[in-house]
């Protein structure tokens, strides 16, 4: 080969295998524990920094050891990788920079939780696309002025070059950053475009300096784009590009397809684009016939958003098609996303069952798999590893563990008639006059204070340091004294407060088969706050009443109707990883009949109200808005199949966090809930607006405070939201509640709120 050919083939193709980002909080936590210990100040912020340089260095050195041709940099982020942007752009609302700002880190870290001692309040935070991740929401307000600031990007790749890493930078692109920002005041945020582009260049060029590629993740092309976006993704490139001297751009997409906006990106000029091929495999097609020649293609064909071993042939057919396609040289391979939604290392899982383990692929494993892909496409590996795979791959699809035959078959002969309740609302409602309710009924969400001893107690059993009648003896005195406190304040309906539970979901799957739980498995969902979701692997069955013993326990305690308490199937779906070779809304049913099972049970047992709460319901909601009658419809009719197996006689409730659902009222109507209650005292019932034009049929509670916030609401607030929600709700159909479940708050603002909301309701009765 001549000099010349092999320089070009090194040109061309030196972007071989990469991640989009790596899991930042480190395979013990160790982010968590370095930030935490560092805000209780048992640490220095330089101890803080190098606890944060070890866990970049030992990413980069995770990737480079895969085999991977670059390892990524300024995916790690103390808190948030876009409040690091606000950061860089110099970003910051006006009310944190009331004095000189001492460190950067400590103004981020201000900006995300707020600042206690001054009073002044944390930015918002909100879900990274359909991702259980949050960031901290940009704000754009009248008197900001922004400027380039301190950024970790450039530093970082600066060191891992120096320590002898091929590094590949990424930012989150202006565009994203701008659609995911926040309108204060009258501004508008897309005016702010060129002095964001200006400082994005600046970074850019020294960027450009320490790396070849840099990865620009515009995720946001993966949904239905307004117009002032688009515009500003055709201003924005060119000037990227211009801005970025020798290094090559690589546009990053994923969550899902292009869509509408492939021309966009094929036309962006960047020299490379990246797919997601899990998500949005159906557009290669349409992909590979249109990019231009000097476009390279990465292809996302790992999944970053589970925990699945990746089926290698299936993916090493992809990358054969878009070869053919468009030449070796032209693909780079990746995951589909940045693997931050993955757990780090699945060699952490000890206690994992071995069958269940060897079907499994964490962070450190998908970058392994990235690499071994290259070298099946480029024949540098024996096949065997492809055999094996196969192997694995067939041996999970067939497995008993995860077939049961009478689970399906149930599935398969679901009636419609199975969906709907046996009588229409009006008829329910008269059978359900014997629970003798008060008008403007009272309750809560479910839970109640989680102390101190009800998690000592649950962990010592788990320990078997309790022995089994200690721990139940133990949960039914702290039921016991939940339904006294209850009947004291003179609550309506009464609830046994879920001291057995450590999470919502958890409890559940922990009882259902089919799913299984890592020891380690942690994903970040926000900041220092990470989750361990549960992993559906299999069918699902309920084995047993889930929660029969301690709702009948509790209602044994109390003349007043217990609320038996569940979690739904659409919310027991989306905090899980879910299996993927059947459809999420297969899964979806089969946990709505688990679910039914327990409705059944819990009537038997004399149960006559029961809440099915669907917190994740909206957040399940697809990118696109095309998609979203899909989801819906499935999720809806799960919840109806979960919940009209009861009599006309039981009350059905469902509990939603949320309270934009304006766009989402008819499907909560389709659910066909006796009542519902929903988050709305932090828009001062704003939400109720969404029933001037569509009202709500079924009987609602509004939340009358915000449990969120230990501040306890007087009896006179509380009345003014429930005459404000009279306006719009008939009072035979009005119930008073909080916000959501109380676990998080403690016990002496719990009574005050809570008595001062009884008080409101009965005044507003007596005022009849
Ligand atoms: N019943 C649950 C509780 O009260 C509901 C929690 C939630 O909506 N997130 O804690
Ligand atoms: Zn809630």
């Amino acid at each position: 080969m001549s000099v010349h050919s092999v320089n070009f083939v090194s040109y061309v193709n030196n972007l071989k295998t990469h991640c989009l980002g790596f899991p930042r909080i480190g395979s013990q936590r160790e982010l968590k524990k370095a930030t935490e210990s560092y805000w209780k100040h048992t640490i220095s912020l330089d101890e803080l920094l190098v606890a944060a340089e070890n866990l970049k260095q030992q990413n980069w050195q995770t990737q480079k050891d895969a085999g991977l041709s670059r390892v990524t940099t300024g995916d790690f982020s103390l808190y948030d990788h876009i409040l690091d942007i606000t950061i860089m752009l110099g970003a910051i609302p006006p009310r944190f920079l009331w004095h000189n700002v001492d460190s950067e880190i400590d103004l981020a870290f201000r900006m995300a939780r707020g600042d206690v001692e001054q009073n002044i309040p944390a930015m918002q935070m909100t879900k990274w696309f359909d991702a259980n991740y949050h960031y901290i929401v940009p704000e754009f307000s009248p008197r900001l002025a922004l400027s380039r600031r301190s950024c970790g990007v450039v530093r970082d790749t600066r060191t891992a070059a120096n320590l002898g890493f091929s590094p590949k930078p990424v930012l989150t692109g202006p565009v994203t950053y701008l659609a995911l920002s926040k309108n204060y005041g009258n501004t508008n945020r897309w005016e702010y475009l060129d002095n964001v582009l200006e400082i994005y260049q600046s970074v850019l060029r020294e960027l450009s300096e320490l790396a070849d590629w840099i990865q620009i993740d515009e995720p946001i092309l993966c949904t239905d784009l307004t117009a002032e976006a688009q515009d500003a993704f055709q201003k924005t490139y060119p000037k990227l590009i211009a801005g970025s001297g020798t290094a090559k751009i690589l546009l990053t997409t994923y969550f899902g397809t292009l869509e509408g906006n492939l021309d966009l990106a094929l036309s962006s000029g960047c020299a490379g684009l990246h797919l997601d091929l899990v998500r949005g495999n159906n557009q290669l097609d349409s992909v590979t016939k249109k990019l231009p020649a000097d476009m390279i293609l990465s292809a996302g064909v790992v999944d970053g958003r589970n925990i699945w071993r990746t089926d290698l042939s299936s993916a090493l057919g992809k990358l054969w098609k878009i070869q053919a396609e468009i030449g070796r040289e032209r693909v780079a391979i990746a995951s589909s996303c940045s693997l931050l939604h993955c757990p780090v290392d699945l060699d952490n899982e000890t206690k994992l069952d071995p069958e269940l383990k060897s079907w499994m692929a964490f962070a450190v494993q998908k970058c392994g798999e990235i690499a071994v892909l290259s070298d099946l496409l480029d024949g540098k590996v024996s096949e065997k590893i492809l055999e094996e795979n196969t192997q694995i791959i067939q041996g999970r699809k067939t497995s008993p563990r995860v077939v049961d035959d009478v689970v399906q078959e149930r599935c398969a002969s679901i009636e419609p008639a199975m969906l709907q309740r046996k009588g229409g609302f009006a008829e329910r409602k008269k059978s359900q006059q014997s629970l003798n309710l008060p008008f403007l009924p009272t309750t809560t969400i479910g839970s109640f204070p989680q102390t101190h001893s009800i998690r000592k107690a649950r962990r010592s059993f788990r320990n078997g340091e309790l022995t089994q009648p200690e721990y139940e003896s133990f949960m039914q005195n702290t039921i016991t004294d939940i339904v006294r406190k209850q009947e004291e304040l003179g609550l309506d309906v009464l609830v046994h407060g879920e001291p057995e539970r450590n999470d919502m979901v958890e409890y559940f799957g922990e009882q259902l088969s089919g799913f299984c739980f890592s020891e380690n498995g942690w994903v970040q969902s926000y900041g220092n706050r990470y989750v361990k979701p549960p992993i559906i692997f299999g069918d699902i069955t309920r084995k047993q009443p889930m929660t029969v013993q301690w709702i009948q326990f509790a209602q044994s305690q109390t003349v007043k109707p217990m609320k038996g308490m569940l979690t739904g199937p659409v919310t027991i779906l989306c905090w899980s990883f879910v299996r993927d070779d059947i459809s999420r809304a297969e899964v979806c049913r089969q946990i709505a009949l688990a679910i039914r099972d327990e409705v059944a049970d819990l009537e038997k047992a004399g149960i006559r109200i029961i809440q099915i709460d669907e917190a994740a319901l909206r957040e399940g909601l697809p990118l696109r808005k095309g998609d979203a009658d899909e989801y819906l419809t499935y999720a809806t009719d799960s919840f109806r199949l979960a919940s009209s197996g009861a009599d006309n006689q039981t009350q059905i409730h469902s509990h939603m966090c949320y309270s934009e659902f304006n766009t989402i009222i008819r499907w909560i109507v389709r659910m066909d809930a006796d009542v519902i209650s929903i988050e709305s005292s932090r828009s001062g019932m704003q939400l109720l607006e969404a029933f001037r034009e569509f009202e709500y049929p079924n009987e609602i509670g509004p939340g009358v405070y915000d449990i969120h916030s230990p501040r306890v609401p007087s009896t006179d607030e509380i009345i003014r939201l429930l005459a404000k929600a009279l306006q719009y709700i008939p009072k035979n159909r009005l119930w008073v509640n909080p916000d959501c479940g109380l676990k998080t708050r403690d016990w002496t603002e719990t009574l005050e709120s809570l008595k001062n909301m009884v008080a409101a309701a009965k005044y507003l009765r007596e005022s009849e």
